[in-house]
């Protein structure tokens, strides 16, 4: 027996990895479709408007965008957006999808440590299904998708209390690894710490989050140092 002081490092309950922008670049595929769609419509989509949908989900997103083109949001004009966006990035993810630096690496270390793994995303599951012909499902324990959160998504807590709650821990013993201000948002109401590594948005330094330039040499040590930094 040891006092808690003289035991070692906390290893993590588990680590809740976001998908896009985190562990693969799919960011950029949304964007290509997002102009598709605006340019299928005649218009545009803005820069702002494109950098407050990073890491939003599909409702929100559709309902930006046609703000954005000056077009109608009732429910059908979301659907028809959504639909249409949706295949696009169907057929975009299938042509493959590049990783983030350093991202398989991340997720064989965390899996050779035993440590429980969730991926926790805002995309809907069809889609993030394809992008998990890439990723590896053997990867993650459970996958919580942005249809499975009864509409409470990012930067609801929901998405990662979920997430929690389906591998039986406590949020605050979980890391969670995310590239965007909504992304983090989330992770941090839902009470875990957050690795903040921004990919298309730029991130600021807060409490519950340790900021990185990217996944590349992320390890046990790391990860332990994290959390026990949050509970300092
Ligand atoms: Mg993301």
């Amino acid at each position: 027996m040891t006092d808690a002081a003289d035991q070692g490092p906390t290893s993590p309950a588990a680590v809740l990895f976001d998908m896009d922008g985190t562990l693969v670049d799919s960011e950029k595929l949304w964007t290509i479709a997002l102009d598709d769609y605006a340019a299928h419509r005649g218009g545009s989509l803005s820069d702002a408007t494109r950098e407050v949908m990073v890491g939003s989900n599909m409702t929100r997103s559709m309902i930006m965008l046609l703000e954005d083109l000056g077009l109608p949001t009732e429910e059908a004009d979301v659907d028809h957006a959504a639909a249409w966006v949706g295949a696009r990035t169907a057929e975009l993810f299938r042509e493959g999808l590049p990783w983030r630096p350093g991202a398989p690496e991340a997720l064989r270390t965390v899996r050779e440590h035993g440590i429980s793994t969730a991926l926790v995303t805002s995309t809907i599951r069809s889609l993030a299904e394809i992008a998990l012909d890439t990723i590896g499902r053997d990867h993650f324990d459970i996958t919580v998708c942005g249809d499975e959160v009864d509409g409470r998504n990012k930067p609801d807590p929901e998405p990662y209390l979920r997430a929690a709650r389906m591998l039986g821990v406590d949020p605050a013993g979980c890391v969670a690894i995310e590239d965007s201000p909504t992304g983090v948002a989330s992770a941090e109401a839902a009470g875990c710490t957050v690795i903040a590594i921004p990919c298309e948005v730029p991130l600021l330094p807060g409490d519950r989050r340790v900021l990185r330039d990217s996944l590349e040499g992320l390890d046990l040590t790391t990860l332990s140092t994290v959390l026990d930094g949050a509970a300092a």
